[in-house]
């Protein structure tokens, strides 16, 4: 295959003048895609052998034939399999979505009912030290992937649990304006340093690692959330008090929703 990708940047100057730079990028371009393809299988051939360890690992705690002075190590070698087989999942299902930022699916996802759901995810995870609220002003339909978006609203849920320690309220809500749908999740937890916003959804960044590891982080929950949003024609917008709360904000374009009904809460 000898197709070249290009790439074209166009300065103006003044009216009928104008300066044009195009580059070859199909090198650079055959990389990102080689690592991206590395990653995918990486990810895919960890699944496996962590399938078979947490098995073994399952059955033999269950046996109650393990020495007693090994319940401690088991457990934890349950637990890091289980952060192991979440972060491999992120990895994969990252890079399936990086392949491509067209946009994604025909389904037609039903707000409200995507709402409730993952409030019920998030109360299971919270085991009930917040207050979880759903509020959707005008029920719709998004049109795209049904699984990206759960993934999407589920991992702003869930983040604002893990980063409310204290516990305290949290809402979700969804709401209808000129420029489109917006579900947003506040939460009066531990907030965001201005200075971290910008670097959120790069992969792996995490703005204390400990405590996105001891809440059972893998630092590529926003990174997700991104390239989801990417797929819709959608955006995300960030606003936080450090010590206050934060409220993280999906936003699609009124093309990608059908109104449904009116008010439900
Ligand atoms: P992680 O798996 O570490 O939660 P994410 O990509 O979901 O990874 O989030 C990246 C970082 O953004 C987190 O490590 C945390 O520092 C910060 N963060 C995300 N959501 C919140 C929130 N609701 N409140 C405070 N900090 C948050």
């Amino acid at each position: 295959d000898d197709s070249r990708t290009l790439q074209m940047e166009v300065t103006r100057f003044g009216q009928d003048e104008a300066l044009v730079i195009v580059r070859d990028i199909t090198r650079l371009h055959n990389l990102e895609q080689m690592r991206r393809d590395f990653v995918a299988n990486v990810s895919h051939e960890l699944r496996t052998p962590l399938t078979v360890i947490a098995g073994y690992l399952e059955t033999l705690q269950e046996s109650g034939q393990a020495p007693r002075n090994w319940e401690r190590p088991l457990g934890q070698m349950s637990e890091q399999t289980v952060r192991m087989t979440s972060l491999v999942n992120d990895l994969l299902l990252l890079a399936r979505l990086e392949t491509s930022e067209r946009d994604s699916g025909r389904d037609r996802i039903a707000v409200h009912g995507l709402m409730e759901r993952v409030a019920d995810e998030a109360r299971s995870l919270s085991g009930g030290r917040h207050q979880i609220s759903v509020v959707c002003d005008e029920d719709s339909t998004i049109t795209g992937d049904a699984g990206e978006l759960h993934s999407a609203f589920a991992n702003l849920a869930f983040n604002a649990v893990k980063y409310s320690p204290d516990g305290g309220p949290i809402e979700l809500r969804w709401r209808i304006d000129a420029s489109g749908g917006h579900f947003a999740v506040k939460d009066s937890g531990i907030g965001i340093d201005p200075l971290h916003i910008p670097r959120l959804t790069e992969r792996f960044y995490r703005v204390d690692a400990g405590r996105s590891r001891e809440s059972g982080g893998t630092g590529l929950g926003l990174a997700i959330v991104k390239h989801v949003l990417l797929r819709h024609s959608a955006n995300l917008s960030i606003s936080s008090v450090p010590g206050r709360g934060s409220t993280f904000t999906l936003n699609f374009p009124s093309q990608k929703l059908t109104q449904t009904s009116s008010a439900t809460t």
